[in-house]
């Protein structure tokens, strides 16, 4: 978004918190430290409770539901029957994404 705007409104709390879960979920995926890791994906959790707005998508899916571990290289996904078995290089859990093509 390159909008200009000349009288720069306060940006509703929903955009500000998009902005930040996005935030966090970026410094999640780039972060090191697993347990960083899993700290950043909790925040962002708690900020969309707290709000009552559900995660992006992409966002969804880019970490463990079970651990907060977010999803890397050491991530193992399977496509089987029309499903994306992911499974968490942390806690082992198993996730059954439907796949469309
Ligand atoms: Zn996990």
């Amino acid at each position: 978004m390159f909008i200009m705007v000349h009288h720069r409104k306060i940006p509703p709390p929903k955009d500000v918190a998009r902005e930040r879960i996005l935030k966090l979920s970026y410094l999640a995926r780039e972060s090191s430290d697993s347990h960083l890791g899993k700290r950043y994906m909790r925040l962002a959790e708690a900020i969309a409770k707290r709000l009552d707005m559900p995660l992006p998508i992409d966002i969804k899916r880019s970490y463990c539901k079970k651990c907060g571990h977010p999803y890397g290289n050491l991530t193992r996904v399977r496509i089987k029957r029309g499903l994306c078995l992911v499974t968490c290089s942390n806690c082992n859990d198993v996730r059954r994404i439907p796949y469309k093509q």
